[in-house]
């Protein structure tokens, strides 16, 4: 695990960034002190580690950063929350992480599985978002917002250096219609007053997603929590514990740990 982005080496600019300094310069220099950080925490690995490190893929090969660098941004999932390791901007200053094999993970639009940093036990935790059949490749998503749609997510896996292929990207003009109403279930509506309808609406959602394979969304955890309560008000509590028995499930994937009990 290291951050996204190191700092420049002190001995590049001993008296403070220059005022003529240009961003191309400083993101050398950060790029520089980033191999050099990576030739440290390699040196303390053990031979097996390392040998293991540098079997990984390296897709940044002539784009002028070094090649321990270069295997970190290849393999690198970004970690969950917004711990920082410098109060930069943006994704910058955050973490990202390397792992034998979940890093070896192939890229799908519909990842069927979710890799998560569990910050308390320091260890990465792969697993499955929907029913995984016998000899189906598991595949994570490398887009960082899973909702974007196929141009968006075309730029974000060009310097991965492969055109994915996955149903959604062949077919992405239908795909694309329905992640555009996805994207909008950050919204929650208010529970109806009517919990007939708010059922069949919550329904309708999740069924969406599903078609888009898009169950590691957030949203869709959010959804079943609606849901569930949408059962509750209509006193269907076999319906309701179904739903809760998903919530739960969804929430290993996304923190691994089961959905906060609830006192009522
Ligand atoms: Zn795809």
């Amino acid at each position: 695990m290291a951050p996204i982005l190191m700092p420049p080496g002190h001995d590049e600019f001993p008296d403070g960034l220059p005022p003529t300094v240009t961003k191309r310069e400083v993101i050398g220099a950060q790029v520089r002190a980033g191999e050099k950080r990576y030739e440290e925490l390699l040196a303390r690995m053990t031979p097996a580690r390392r040998e293991a490190y540098l079997a990984l893929f390296n897709c940044h090969e002539g784009d002028g950063c070094g090649p321990l660098t270069g295997r970190f941004r290849t393999n690198g999932i970004g970690a969950p929350g917004d711990y920082k390791f410098m109060d930069w901007p943006g994704e910058a200053g955050k973490f990202s992480f390397v792992a034998d094999d979940i890093s070896r993970a192939n890229h799908s639009c519909r990842p069927n599985a979710h890799p998560h940093f569990d910050y308390e036990l320091f260890a990465t935790v792969l697993r499955a978002v929907r029913p995984i059949q016998a000899g189906e490749e598991i595949c994570i998503s490398y887009v960082r917002r899973g909702v974007d749609n196929y141009e968006e997510r075309k730029k974000s896996l060009a310097p991965y250096g492969f055109e994915c292929s996955c149903p959604s990207c062949v077919d992405h003009v239908a795909s694309d219609a329905r992640r555009a109403i996805i994207a909008t279930f950050n919204n929650p509506e208010p529970v109806n007053r009517n919990p007939y309808y708010h059922i069949k609406r919550n329904l309708w959602k999740v069924s969406l997603i599903q078609e888009e394979g898009l169950e590691e969304l957030t949203d869709y955890l959010s959804l079943h929590h609606h849901l569930r309560m949408g059962y509750r008000m209509m006193g269907d509590n076999v319906k309701a514990a179904e739903v809760r028995k998903r919530e739960d499930q969804l929430n290993w994937v996304k923190f691994n740990k089961p959905a906060l009990k609830e006192l009522f």
